[in-house]
């Protein structure tokens, strides 16, 4: 579905933000991509999904390939169009708008139909945001805009859905819900997920494979379980929790 080869990208032509990055998602598989701040895990989320120039950056070398398709440098419409959605860090949705408004504006590209039935699966799904549709969203609780960006992007109907860092600011019992819905999704619309995180442990909980991203480099790569299981992994590379 989703296939990074040797992914070099640079800020502003000086600052090398991934320096060689190859990962692999595979169809229907949740893949998780670990490391410390800095490592450049949203830079390899902004590449994905078209989105470095946003950011002052580029990709100096390598490819990004979805459904096997040539996207090294395609614009976000022309990546969404191919069925990747990324929901980016902090949560982005438009504060002073109510949940209905939000979701309204990421279908707009929707048939009318299509967007009704759309937001009425996404208020099924998370009937907290159904009572708090008319609230402006700057107003729910971290948990509960967690719920609205992932209803936003579920309403592009992805195959590939990648998130960064969904459990930032949460308490430990969201994190777990959160981790869940992403499960839950996944299973249930055979999405290929590719979560971005910084909390091992959650992370682990949910996917087959993992990648560890540290200074723009894999330093490891294998089975979730095992990587679970092997207490220098965990330490050295993930920190004790
Ligand atoms: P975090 O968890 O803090 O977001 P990260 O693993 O996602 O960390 P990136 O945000 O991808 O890491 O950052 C990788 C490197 O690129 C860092 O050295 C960072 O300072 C730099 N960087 C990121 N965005 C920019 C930008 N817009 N302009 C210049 N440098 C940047």
């Amino acid at each position: 579905m989703l296939s990074v080869e040797n992914l070099k990208v640079v800020y502003r032509g000086v600052i090398l933000a991934l320096d060689g990055v190859s990962l692999e998602l595979g169809d229907g598989e949740a893949v998780a991509l670990l490391g410390p701040n800095g490592a450049g895990k949203s830079s390899l989320v902004r590449a994905v999904a078209g989105l470095l120039p946003k950011f002052e950056g580029r990709v100096l070398d390598g490819h990004v390939r979805l459904m096997g398709q040539e996207a090294t440098h395609m614009d976000p419409v022309g990546i969404s169009r191919l069925g990747l959605t990324a929901i980016l860090e902090g949560r982005p949705l438009f504060r002073y708008l109510t949940p209905v408004e939000n979701l309204m504006a990421a279908g707009h590209r929707l048939p009318p139909k299509a967007l009704k039935e759309g937001m009425e699966e996404v208020f099924a799904r998370f009937p907290r945001l159904y009572e708090r549709r008319h609230e402006q969203a700057g107003y729910l609780s971290g948990g509960e805009q967690q719920m609205l960006v992932l209803g936003m992007a579920l309403l592009t109907r992805p195959k590939v859905l990648v998130v960064d860092e969904p459990s930032l600011g949460l308490s430990p019992k969201l994190v777990e819900e959160v981790m869940r819905t992403l499960d839950a999704l996944r299973r249930e619309k055979g999405l290929s997920l590719l979560l971005v995180e910084q909390n091992a442990r959650a992370a682990l909980s949910i996917v087959d494979r993992v990648y560890v991203l540290e200074r723009g480099r894999v330093v490891f790569e294998g089975d979730a379980k095992a990587a679970q299981e092997d207490q220098d992994v965990m330490e050295f590379y993930l920190g004790k929790e």
